[in-house]
């Protein structure tokens, strides 16, 4: 049995939220890490009305899983954000923060039995309000440049293997596409904007956005954050292939 089906999910309101602007029903999940020593210093932070900062779900190290707002209320987790056309991200959210102690304190590898909560609480999610694969992101996906959660450590491909998010698997195609497009100077850089990301960030942030979550050997001394290569554009044109 997995721990989210074990231990009821704990209950811990903050007045920190506000009605979806238009009524409109949750379509995407933002996964976020806390950037805290631990689950109190997150739960602190998001019950502090000075800060106008919160979250409907909180997952622990230990599996556990804490929720702040109800679904249908407007938590305040995304900032200044957009996704595929879409800058009011909060009203159109749900916001899960998965303690980490992140760039902040150290950003550590996610215990297996947190991810196995992250997963079924996507999943409970995604079934409830009908929402698909392709709109779990990360904080990292919606706001390229501001933030970098949930982190390059996080395994966006093991979620995606099971039906949380999406991951690409170019194949000799995209491989051999991604090269032509590669000898023409900059003729990559319209394709992350169609994947989704912020056509107001600079190239330099979507590039690195978009490697943190699907080619994170380029982070932690494997290669250079911002350099695109044939591997990202491949990457990229798998992806735009399947939506
Ligand atoms: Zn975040």
């Amino acid at each position: 049995m997995l721990p989210f089906f074990k231990k009821k999910v704990k209950w811990v309101p903050t007045p920190n939220f506000g009605e979806r602007r238009g009524g409109v029903k949750p379509s995407m999940i933002v996964l976020h890490y806390t950037d805290t020593k631990d689950t109190q210093e997150a739960i602190d932070y998001m019950m502090d009305t000075t800060r106008e900062v919160s979250a409907h779900y909180v997952v622990e190290m230990d599996g556990g899983v804490i929720q702040m707002v109800k679904d249908e209320k407007r938590a305040w987790h995304a900032g200044k954000a957009f996704w595929r056309g879409e800058r009011d991200v909060n009203s159109h959210s749900i916001g899960v923060e998965i303690v980490n102690p992140g760039h902040s304190y150290g950003h550590e590898e996610f215990p297996d039995v947190q991810i196995e909560a992250v997963v079924k609480l996507c999943k409970r999610l995604m079934k409830k309000w009908k929402i698909g694969a392709a709109d779990v992101l990360g904080h990292e996906d919606v706001a390229p440049g501001r933030k970098q959660d949930p982190g390059h450590l996080f395994p966006w491909q093991l979620l995606a293997g099971q039906g949380v998010g999406i991951w690409p698997e170019p194949t000799a195609m995209d491989f051999e596409a991604a090269g032509e497009i590669l000898a023409q100077n900059g003729g990559f850089s319209g394709l992350f904007r169609q994947f989704g990301y912020d056509p107001d960030a600079t190239k330099e942030e979507r590039v690195v956005a978009f490697h943190r979550r699907f080619y994170a050997e380029k982070f932690g001394g494997g290669g250079d954050p911002d350099e695109v290569d044939v591997v990202s554009v491949a990457k990229v044109l798998a992806l735009l292939r399947g939506m």
